[in-house]
This record gives structure tokens, C-alpha cells and sequence, in this order.
């Protein structure tokens, strides 16, 4: 997606925005509360959707991603002001943290939980989170916060890992094993920015965007998208045809038709991955008819993207093509259930 809020992007590599940063600073108020926050159950629901969409595009991504289902944030994610805090709360001065469990994902079967925090992978220390927090205030070192995810995801993708875990004060050991699936790396960052995009390797969404949303649904067609860019290594391309990140020139010309064109092809995918993880496309129409509506006087929208009249057709005639393969040739959606997703 990424509307006008190129902008986003435009900010640049180093802001916070464009960090992924599951890790949206608490509110104090909720810190206060110790409670189940709604960032934590929005966390989850973000999560969640991302696993599935995960999970059920496999046969999309020629390239087996180690699927786990529980998403991290680490300290470098967190504003300078706010890391003491993060480090009481949830140790992330020790290790990346665990935000989030899915159900019935791998990490739930390896008896992860939230509030774990990641110390080992098959005896390997992940980097040092004070290391690379002050790494990020000079940045110098922006990359560094993928590392531990990346570390991990290296692990897992040889089989199952050995991972040392701190809950409370206690080391714990568990064994976790991946499945196979579409890299479907999602954040959800706090901004009052209306907006999604991809961004090395991660799909990321803002928290004003998921108060825009009225259904799973809709958030499933935002994170299918995004996930399609990634997948297509969209923001690579463009970088390798000298596009920019944002700005004017990536609004006119040869830059505006290439984006447009990353744009149809993250439509046509985000479909099919959004309707094999078993939700409801026609979502995708409401959803593009209410952001049009919000943010159609933002002139570069017309040069960067499709227009809404195209992207409805072009949504239309995917939706028309899987209602098509699921009567005529029989197939069904692939089963959700965990019996048929051991396979790597
Ligand atoms: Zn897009």
C-alpha cells in the first residue's frame, strides 16, 4: 500500500517510524496498569494474521521461511527515554523479547510465552541489545537490530534449534522447530501516520492504521499486500532502479510507473495469499473505497499507485480467477490445521 504516506518512507532509514518496531513504547498509563494492554492484544492480532498469511502461502515462496509465531522486540526498538523502562519491564537488556505467541504456531507447541526473553540459539549468545541500541543512537549500526532475528531465522532454517530463555529469573531450555512458509516478517508500529510498507524484509503497519481497519479481514488484505512486496523484493527493485525511497521524483515519470507497477503485482499476490490463509477478500474492495476516500486529494497518489477504479478490477478479476479454481478444478483452500503444515 503505502498511499501518500510515502512520506513515511521518505523520512528515512533512521526514523523510528520506519524501524520495525513492534516495540512501540508503552504508554505509561498501561505501564502503570501492568495489565494487558490493548498495543499488547493489537500486537497479537498482527501477529496472528501475519502467521497465517505465513503459513498458507507457502507454495508461493520457492524459498522456505522459518515460520515460528511469536514475535520479538528488542531494545534498540524503543526510544532513547524509554529503554530503562523497557529493560525493567521486560528485560530487553538481556535479550530480544518474546511480544507475542500464536496459537498453536511452533513457539506455543515449544512452550514460549510472552514476557520470555531470548539469552541462546543452540548455545550461540544473540548480540548484546545494550551493543546495539547505542549502535542505532549513532547509526552506525541500524542493521544490527534484524540481527538476532536473523541469527535465529539461520538456526532454524538447518532444523529444529536448542533456545536458552530467561522467564523471570529463571534459564530455561526449549526446542523449537519451524515451519516452512513465506517470510512473513510483521510489525506493528506506533505512529499516528495512516500507513503500511515494506522495508528490509519486514511488512510493517501503524497503529492509526489498524484503528482505521473493520476487520480482520481488511488487516489481512494491509498485511497480504505488504507481505506480497516483500515476498516480490519489491523495495530492492526499486532501489536497483534507482528509485527513490520517497520524495517528488519518485512520483514522476519512469520511478511513478515502475512503483505503480510494484503496486499491481503486490495487489495480484496480497489476494491470493489473503485467501489462502482462509479470510475474506472482498474486504480488499470497502477497505481501498474508504482509504481512497480519506486520501484522495494527495496528488502523487495518482501518479504512484492505481487508481481505485483499476485496483477494484484488478481485484475483482483475482477474486473471479480463485472463485474459479476453487469450482472448476475442486481445490480447496489448504487446511489450516496442524496436521498438514508438518511438512518442510
Ligand atoms: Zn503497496
Amino acid at each position: 500500500m503505502t498511499l501518500p504516506l510515502l512520506l513515511l518512507i521518505a523520512a528515512g532509514a533512521a526514523t523510528p517510524q520506519s524501524v520495525p518496531a513492534a516495540a512501540s513504547p508503552r504508554s505509561e498509563a498501561e505501564t502503570a496498569a501492568g495489565s494487558p494492554s490493548f498495543l499488547r492484544e493489537a500486537d497479537y492480532r498482527v501477529a496472528k494474521i501475519g502467521y497465517r498469511i505465513g503459513l498458507a502461502g507457502r507454495e508461493f515462496c520457492p524459498e522456505p521461511y522459518p515460520l515460528t509465531g511469536m514475535s520479538l522486540h528488542h531494545l534498540a526498538e524503543y526510544g532513547a527515554a524509554d529503554r530503562a523502562k523497557a529493560a525493567e519491564l521486560y528485560g530487553l537488556d538481556r535479550g530480544p523479547g518474546v511480544l507475542a505467541v500464536v496459537e498453536n504456531s511452533p513457539a506455543a507447541h515449544a512452550g514460549l510465552i510472552a514476557g520470555d526473553v531470548l539469552l541462546a540459539v543452540n548455545g550461540r549468545a544473540f548480540p548484546s541489545p545494550v551493543e546495539m541500541a547505542r549502535g542505532r543512537d549513532n547509526e552506525e549500526a541500524r542493521p544490527a537490530i534484524e540481527a538476532s532475528e536473523a541469527m535465529l531465522e539461520a538456526e532454524l532454517e538447518s532444523g529444529p534449534a536448542s533456545l536458552t530463555l530467561l522467564r523471570g529469573e529463571q534459564e530455561v531450555s526449549v526446542r523449537l522447530e519451524a515451519l516452512a512458509g513465506c517470510p512473513a516478517r510483521v510489525r506493528l508500529a506506533r505512529s499516528s501516520q495512516v500507513n503500511a510498507f515494506a522495508n528490509r524484509g519486514y511488512a510493517i503497519m501503524t497503529t492509526a492504521l489498524l484503528d482505521f481497519l473493520e476487520s480482520d479481514d481488511e488487516l489481512a488484505v494491509v498485511l497480504g499486500h505488504e507481505i506480497a512486496h516483500t515476498i516480490l523484493r519489491h523495495p530492492a527493485e526499486l532501489e536497483a532502479l534507482g528509485v527513490p525511497q520517497g520524495g517528488p521524483l519518485r512520483s514522476f515519470g519512469k520511478n511513478a510507473s515502475r512503483v505503480r507497477k510494484t503496486e499491481e503485482e503486490a495487489d495480484r499476490l496480497g489476494i491470493r495469499l489473503t485467501w489462502a490463509a482462509g479470510y475474506d477478500v472482498t474486504a480488499a474492495i470497502p477497505y481501498w473505497r474508504r482509504y481512497y476516500g480519506k486520501y484522495d486529494r494527495l496528488p502523487q497518489l495518482f501518479r504512484t499507485h492505481p487508481s481505485l477504479g483499476a485496483r477494484e478490477r484488478l481485484i475483482r478479476d483475482v477474486i473471479a480467477e480463485l472463485d474459479g479454481a476453487d469450482s472448476d478444478l475442486g481445490t480447496q483452500r489448504p487446511e489450516l490445521g496442524e496436521g498438514a503444515l508438518r511438512q518442510r
